[in-house]
């Protein structure tokens, strides 16, 4: 691939910003500074450790983090490994600074989804570099945040740096499982508040949008949409089926969620998908940067708006949303069924009442024996501030390594930690400093990837970061 001018004067700014690294520590065999192979080493051993929700080990994690930070000379008080449950691990640790101002909390979860080893490509449970990539089931999502906080604050203290806040890494085992009873971020919050206790948090969310390999955005997720599932039950006598009727269980959910699928909830834009809008519509397509400005108007164009709502990722902008996600029916083949239900899986924009959605649905389906009943609590949370110190820093570092990013506020359309850490009242941004392609997210899929180059300078990005927000020397 060709370099231009820009690049250039990137991998310039760059190789500037790690040279005194490379002097003090030397390069070694791969052109790894000892801290960039220090840093891999970290995320090989994260990645490497089974984590999965079900089958995995995330206590394990959490006690091989530990042991680097104790092996780095971090005291035993300092450095918590909670095991609410067995194989479910918490770490929590704390840098102290001075103590002039409250501290930061760096989040980050270890827990995986499933990865199949017949899905892949490669195993899913090994750090494998190819291609300028590193494969392995969470080497996005999130064990490339967990890592780098991880070596960072090992980092900071090696340097003997003396923050004037407390910086607080955590570590949490529950993040991919939508339960009110999880062991993570819910149970630290509960039990261990003293410990995470923080002006402001950082956490994933929020990344570095490559476009042909050029960063066009930095990402700062301030809000969540709230994720809902209902169940769709429709029950019936039943019957032999060599008697059918017209009136059948399985038909009438079919037909109900086929109105469903028909369905559009209404735009909705707020503070942050607005400003999120107009600062996309700057790098999109004339075509797509058209039908943006179309919809941003006080009067909306429905052709522009019909447009942007055909591509999933806008669409998840616009409005809350709801989609079938399973079915099942029926217990025999050759009976009439007595039961059909279906899973619905709705993400409700912040702000909106949660229920005038489960209200939307049923005037949807528009049929009394199709039962609507939530199979769970909505977690609504607060969107964090647009904090002028947070801000602000952040547009002053982004713009020293990917000058021709954005900084853009987002909100995510799927759930993290930043909502019970919000609802807790710890603000928090989801900014993570990794470059991936805008059309290239493999998070819970198959061959998940990361690029080399984005690792090691989203990790010197965090590492400089985190040192602004905490001050100090
Ligand atoms: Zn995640």
């Amino acid at each position: 691939m060709s370099h231009d001018a820009g690049d250039l004067v990137r991998s310039l700014r760059l190789a500037a910003a790690v040279a005194p690294l490379l002097l003090a520590t030397g390069a070694t065999a791969q052109g790894l500074t000892e801290q960039q192979q220090f840093a891999r080493g970290i995320y090989q051993e994260l990645v490497e450790i089974n984590t999965t929700t079900a089958t995995g080990d995330t206590q394990k994690a959490a006690e091989a983090m530990g042991a680097r930070l104790r092996a780095a000379g971090f005291p035993e008080a300092d450095v918590h490994v909670f095991s609410p449950a067995p194989h479910k691990g918490n770490l929590v640790a704390r840098l102290h600074g001075s103590g002039a101002r409250k501290p930061i909390l760096l989040v980050a979860h270890i827990d995986v989804v499933p990865a199949n080893r017949e899905d892949w490509t490669v195993d899913p449970f090994k750090l494998t570099e190819q291609d300028g990539y590193f494969y392995g089931r969470g080497s996005s999502d999130d064990k490339y945040m967990a890592s780098a906080f991880i070596t960072n604050l090992i980092r900071y203290k090696k340097e003997g740096y003396k923050p004037d806040r407390d910086i607080i890494v955590a570590l949490e085992t529950d993040e991919e499982i939508l339960d009110a009873n999880a062991l993570g971020m819910q149970w630290l919050i509960k039990n261990h508040r003293d410990l995470i206790d923080a002006e402001f948090a950082l956490n994933e969310g929020g990344g570095v949008g490559l476009k042909n390999g050029k960063a066009i955005r930095n990402s700062v997720q301030t809000s969540e949409k709230v994720s809902v599932g209902y169940q769709l039950t429709v029950k019936d006598r039943g019957g032999h089926s060599s008697l059918p009727r017209k009136d059948n269980a399985i038909y009438r959910l079919a037909e109900g969620l086929v109105r469903l699928s028909k369905y559009d909830f209404p735009m909705n834009l707020n503070e942050t998908t607005r400003i999120y809008f107009t600062k996309t519509a700057e790098t999109e397509s004339k075509e797509n940067a058209d039908d943006i400005r179309a919809i941003l108007a006080p009067q909306p164009d429905p052709a522009a708006l019909a447009r942007l709502s055909d591509k999933p990722g806008y669409n998840a902008q616009l409005r809350t949303t709801c989609v079938a996600t399973m079915l099942e029916g029926g217990h025999a083949i050759n009976a009439l069924p007595q039961l059909a239900s279906a899973k619905v899986n709705c993400r409700i924009l912040p702000g909106e009442p949660v229920d005038g959605v489960q209200a939307a649905i049923e005037r949807v389906l528009a049929d009394k024996q199709i039962e609507v009943t939530p199979t769970g609590k909505a977690v609504l949370s607060p969107p964090s501030p647009l904090n002028e110190e947070i801000m602000g820093s952040i547009e002053k570092l982004s713009k020293e390594f990917w000058p021709d990013a954005a900084i853009v506020p987002v909100m995510s359309t799927g759930a993290t930690d930043g909502s019970y850490l919000r609802n807790a009242g710890i603000p928090t941004y989801g900014h993570s400093g990794l470059g991936a392609d805008v059309d290239d997210n493999r998070n819970h899929g198959k061959d998940e990837r990361v690029l080399v180059k984005s690792f090691y300078e989203g990790e010197e990005y965090l590492y400089r970061l985190v040192k602004m927000l905490a001050g100090g020397k």
